[in-house]
């Protein structure tokens, strides 16, 4: 008994030596981008992603090869009786491998699992209502990103979006750039930057463009930006990044700076994709 033990102790030690070692990783990681995409998942990602065929054949090659890696790392878990299917999966793992498109391999690190549910969900929120008064209430969420390793998403709002693309709002990518901003284990608008010294520009224009989207709601004065990133700094990161992917061009004439921060983080151009 403790002889089998010590064996399920041994095997359990590789496993996860082979699992987290970095070389290891990289070298699984590389298989897996250069197995050859299967046709099935290219006339889904065609038929869904508006700006599949808009992308440089480097860049769709790039995003082909995360979308395996993608899929082949993370837990999809149907929720409400839905059941996931292969296509749901691709859906989602494309939208969710363009903010990677930059050959940013780190894949989202904390995720393991992506819970979808067949539409709008609902989930008990406690509010401050005033006079020393916390009132519970269940309310309607399209998705979201937990810190813990989970992130949620309405499949019904995930088909919208992806046929709405010049709409300005996307959940997956509303979703996996809160991963991002996560990385570092603090949801404040703030991803991982590339260089220590990016830091300092990142907070003076996020700051100002935070400020400013702010101020244009107040005042009711129409904007490029969903009102929702006015909430707080990680929303505005979020929205920033919907706007960035589905309406470059209009973010870029309105918010160069903030266009042009996003570009530098996330080393793509959109506007190209024309
Ligand atoms: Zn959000």
């Amino acid at each position: 008994m403790f002889e089998a033990i010590i064996i399920f102790l041994i095997i359990g030690l590789i496993i996860t030596g082979i699992l987290v070692n970095p070389a290891l990783v990289k070298r699984r990681r590389n298989r897996l981008k250069h197995r050859p995409f299967p046709l099935l998942w290219n006339a889904i990602v065609e038929n869904n992603l508006p700006i599949y065929l808009l992308l440089s054949p480097a860049e769709r090659k790039r995003l082909q090869g995360n979308i395996q890696v993608f899929l082949a790392e993370k837990q999809f878990i149907g929720c409400g009786g839905l059941d996931v299917t292969e296509e749901m999966k691709v859906i989602i793992a494309a939208v969710a491998c363009l903010l990677l498109l930059n050959q940013r391999e780190t894949y989202f690190p904390k995720l393991r699992s992506i819970l979808v549910y067949p539409s709008t969900y609902l989930v008990k929120e406690t509010a401050y209502t005033g006079n020393y008064i916390v009132e519970e209430r269940r309310v309607a969420r399209l998705g979201e990103s937990w810190t813990n390793d989970q992130l949620v998403l309405s499949w019904e709002q995930v088909k919208h979006d992806t046929y709405n693309w010049r709409d300005g709002h996307n959940v997956v990518l509303h979703e996996f750039a809160h991963q991002l901003d996560q990385e570092d284990g603090k949801a404040e608008g703030v991803p991982i930057l590339h260089r220590n010294s990016d830091y300092a520009t990142w907070a003076k224009v996020m700051t100002e463009e935070y400020q400013q989207l702010c101020n244009d709601i107040q005042r009711g004065v129409k904007t490029v930006m969903n009102s929702y990133g006015a909430t707080n700094p990680a929303e505005f990161f979020a929205v920033a990044t919907e706007t960035f992917f589905e309406k470059p061009h209009q973010l870029l004439k309105k918010h160069p700076a903030l266009y042009e921060q996003l570009q530098r983080y996330y080393q793509l151009d959109p506007v190209q994709w024309v």
